[in-house]
Order: structure tokens, then sequence, then C-alpha cells
């Protein structure tokens, strides 16, 4: 349950109602949403008379959700959430691509990626300067320095810098490069993280955890819109399964479901989800068939020597076909939608 305040409520209040809520015996946490207060309610126990609360000075509204999940879900908030960022809108009429290597390597290898993933439509451009590798001997990357040289693509190609973040410790740091932080799919159940990169104010783009079901997602999502920040975009990235042909299984029906809960908007990385190039191109077209609200795909000069993820990472030109596909497919969906719209 979800305690909606009015509009510039004052402390004293705030502090009212929440001892209401509490001298009842139920957990509540605040949150501020840009000047908008709410307190949700997790534990509800039948001794609160919600009839005498709704009536206390300052209730504005209250709207009965899930416990488990609250601000992330339709019932809070009906219409999709619009993510603003340059010219990429996440949620909005079009797909953002979000391109770039797996990491960020050298000077050369991440504007040459910047240039020209720019030229062919991609709104944003992605590299991690901090891996999460499986093995500890694997590339873990070039740190502060990848995050300067993702600085340096920024200035000069204008486009907005999506970057991992591993760990609380290194938030500050990545904080100040990075215009979209990015939390990986091995942090998906790192809370403390999650809080962390809720409580500072760039956008976060949330992968699915490996074996994540739908509804731990949506938690993970929720403990970072709980402490504030309402600028979520997950990314559905593949989960394991028995399968062998491809890294992970592509879980493409988790778009619409998601869609029908939450506000939120969704992503697919195809790069990850199918670890092969030859699958990016198809996946990605399903994946926008499917409602995806954009595609996070991995690009590198010279794909046979990137230094993680050779198999998955596609070369320019293969970017560039990618590229048409995708507009091709935009635009025909845009008319489809009007037509039908019209019929
Ligand atoms: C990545 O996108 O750089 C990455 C490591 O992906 P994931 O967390 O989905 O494995
Ligand atoms: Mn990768």
């Amino acid at each position: 349950m979800i305690v909606v305040l009015d509009k510039h409520t004052e402390r004293n209040i705030l502090k009212n109602i929440e001892s209401f809520i509490r001298s009842s015996g139920c957990e509540l946490k605040t949150t501020v949403f840009n000047g908008c207060t709410a307190v949700s309610v997790s534990e509800e126990k039948a001794s609160l008379d919600k009839k005498a609360l709704r009536e206390l000075p300052g209730v504005s509204s209250i709207i009965n959700v899930a416990t488990l999940f609250q601000y992330v879900t339709r019932a809070f908030k009906q219409e999709n959430t619009v993510i603003s960022l340059g010219d990429a809108v996440f949620g909005g009429d079009d797909p953002v691509i979000i391109a770039g290597p797996c990491a960020v390597e050298s000077e050369r290898q991440i504007l040459d990626t910047a240039f020209f993933v720019k030229e062919h439509g991609a709104q944003l451009l992605r590299g991690g300067a901090f891996k999460p590798r499986t093995s500890p001997y694997s590339f873990q990357g070039l740190e502060e320095k990848g995050l300067k040289l993702l600085q340096k693509a920024k200035e000069e190609t204008g486009l907005l810098v999506v970057t991992e973040v591993l760990d609380t410790a290194d938030l500050p740091l990545v904080a100040a490069y990075a215009d979209v932080l990015q939390i990986g799919s091995r942090n998906m159940h790192n809370s403390k993280l999650l809080r962390a990169v809720g409580g500072q104010d760039k956008p976060v783009l949330l992968k699915r955890g490996m074996s994540a079901q739908l509804e731990e997602l949506l938690m993970s999502a929720e403990y970072i819109v709980s402490e504030g920040n309402e600028r979520v975009i997950l990314c559905e990235r593949g989960i394991r399964t028995h399968v062998d042909y491809t890294r992970n299984t592509l879980d493409l029906s988790i778009i619409p479901a998601v869609q029908k809960i939450s506000h939120l908007p969704i992503i697919v990385d195809p790069s990850h989800a199918t670890g092969r190039r030859d699958l990016i191109e198809p996946m990605s077209i399903a994946a926008l068939a499917a409602g995806a609200q954009g595609l996070m795909i991995e690009v590198h000069p010279d794909p046979d020597r990137s230094l993680s993820d050779p198999d998955q990472t596609l070369s320019f030109a293969q970017f560039a076909t990618l590229m048409k596909r995708v507009d091709l497919f935009t635009s025909w969906s845009r008319t489809h939608k009007n037509r039908l719209q019209t019929e």
C-alpha cells in the first residue's frame, strides 16, 4: 500500500502520518520523488485503520498495491515512464540504440567505435571500464583510465555514456563519468548497490540477473526507485537454461509481461543473450517486435581481437547492416501502428 501525500506537506504532518502507521505495527518507508512524498507500507496489518488514515491531514490518496514491489507498478503510476537523455527517449515512440564495445580497451578503439555507431544511428555509447568477469584471469577493464577514455569519446562525438558500476566503493568515481549507470546481471541482487544507485541522480540501466524471475527483477528495480530515483531502465539479457547453442536464452516474453505490470521502460541486450554474432540481428528485430523500447549491442573495430566477448561482438559492417534493418522495422511498425489506430 502506498500513501501519497499532498504536495508540500510539512514535516510534522508527515511525522504524524508515519507514527499513525507505525502504531498499528506496520513497516514503512518514506520516499521523496521530485518534491512529492509517498509512504509505502510493506507489512500491512489488519490493525491499520485505513479509513482513519485516509482522513489524516496531508493524505492525498491511498493506492492498494502488492506489498513486495509498489512504486514500479502500473497500480502506482499508469502511464509509461519516459526517460529523456540527449537525443534518446526511453519509453518514447522509437527504440533507443546503445552500442559500443564490451570493454573500453584503448583510445583508438573507443573513439573509432563511438564515431561509427553515432554515424549509424546509435544514441548512446556503451563500454565497460570496470568489468565483471567470470574468471579472475580475464581482462578486468581499464578502470579510471577507461572512464576517462569514455569521457573523451563523449566530448568528441556528443554521445552520452552507459557504463557499469560494480561496487558501491566505485560509485562516486563511475557516477562522475557515466550518464547512465549500468548494474550488471551479476549484481542484480546486490541490494546495497541498488540502494546506493537509488540515492543518486543518474538514470540506471538494470540488467536482469541470469537466473532472475520477473518479480525478482521488479523487486530489484523497487530498491532503486524506493530511494527516490525513478529513472530505471530494465534490460533483458538472457537467462541460463539447458540450451548449448547460445550463451543464454533470450526471454522475449518478459517484455510484454513486464510492460503489463510496470511503467518502467525495458530494453534488450541480444549480445549477451545469444553470445553469437549471427543471432544478433534476428533477435534484435524479434525484440523490437515484442515491444522492446531499445537495444544494447556490442560493437568493436576488430571483433575477433576484442579482449572480452569476441564471439558476440559485431564488426562495423555488421552493425551498419543491423541498423538498416532496425530502421526498416521501426518505420514499418510506425506505419502499422498508425494504420491500426485509424481502423
Ligand atoms: C555488459 O553488458 O557489459 C555485461 C557484463 O553484461 P551482463 O551483466 O548482462 O552479463
Ligand atoms: Mn560483454
